[in-house]
């Protein structure tokens, strides 16, 4: 039997919606609607296409958007002051910089620069260790946006098997971190897991962020299982996909996610989740 589809993109239209009306409902107390500075440093042609994305939904959501477009050329020194100009800012509610960064600034030292209560994209020290407490405040976009996919789907990680392959700070811990919150029980695979087959097999959840294609074999899948797959590949011939063998991994899952259109389009949208939380916790 063929998986349901969970797509992503209806989701994150919805939420986009909500946060529209969330804006709408600030407007109507007189309040501004929220910002977001996003900042892109050089000419990456991926992070170009990411940040006008990011600018569309602002624009979608009604939320207003300011553009930072460095030459790659600039200074962390330069960066850090940008920064600090926007921390002080109270008419400024998130501060997004686009990653990777040109080789010459430290990524570490530009995240912790922002201030953490305008850091929506969650990266900052404070913010995951506000979700390793579980008492999360601005949660990482896009481990939050399967969070939100799971329930939009009715799916309730309490007391499930969540198995999250890929271990990096912007995807596998955090994503592990939220499904803890969730009450699942979590195993988290790296380059290092032995048996990574056998650890796959257990999982009634699945989260892949690994980055490679087609990583995760599809007979590896538990019959029923929930499988996202949080992967963006392009491959020679020019087409997306994912970590997961999609083909196979569809006959056997319960719930899969397509790529593209299902993780990438919740990322973007929790983004703008983000900001207007981020306004309404501040002002
Ligand atoms: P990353 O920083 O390169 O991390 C990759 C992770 O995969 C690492 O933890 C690494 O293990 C693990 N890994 C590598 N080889 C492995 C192996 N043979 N077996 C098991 N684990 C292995 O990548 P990332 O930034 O997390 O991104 C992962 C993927 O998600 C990419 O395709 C990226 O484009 C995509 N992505 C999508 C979105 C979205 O919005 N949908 C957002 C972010 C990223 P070690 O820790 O041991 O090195």
């Amino acid at each position: 039997m063929s998986a349901q589809l969970i797509d992503g993109k209806a989701v994150a239209e919805k939420l986009l919606e909500k946060v529209r009306a969330g804006v709408e409902e600030r407007l109507g107390q007189g309040k501004r609607a929220p910002a977001l500075a996003v900042i892109l440093v050089g000419d990456n042609p991926a992070s170009a296409v990411y940040v006008g994305s990011k600018k569309k939904a602002c624009e979608k959501a009604g939320i207003r958007s300011v553009a930072y477009d460095l030459p790659a050329s600039t200074s962390q020194k330069e960066l850090l002051e940008i920064i600090d100009g926007l921390n002080a800012d109270a008419g400024v509610d998130g501060i997004l910089v686009q990653l990777p960064l040109p080789a010459q600034i430290d990524p570490q030292a530009v995240i912790e620069r922002i201030d953490p209560k305008k850091d929506v994209d969650g990266f900052h020290p404070y913010n995951v260790g506000r979700l390793a407490i579980k008492m999360p405040l601005l949660r990482p976009c896009t481990p939050r946006g399967v969070m939100t996919l799971l329930e939009e789907y009715g799916i309730d990680p309490k007391g499930k098997k969540a198995v999250i392959v890929g271990a990096s700070n912007i995807v596998g811990r955090p994503q592990a971190l939220e499904m803890l919150l969730a009450r699942a029980t979590v195993t988290v695979c790296h380059s290092a897991t032995q048996n990574l087959a056998e650890e796959v097999a257990g999982a009634d959840i699945l989260v892949a962020g690994v980055g490679i294609p087609n990583f995760v074999k599809g007979e590896w899948i538990k019959p029923g299982a929930v499988v996202i797959d949080v992967g963006i590949n392009r491959l020679d011939t020019g087409k997306l996909c994912g970590d997961v063998e999609f083909d196979v991994a569809r006959e056997r899952a319960g719930f899969i996610t397509p790529v593209p259109g299902g993780v990438g389009p919740m990322t973007v949208a929790t983004l703008l989740q983000n900001t207007l939380d981020s306004a309404n916790l501040n002002a």
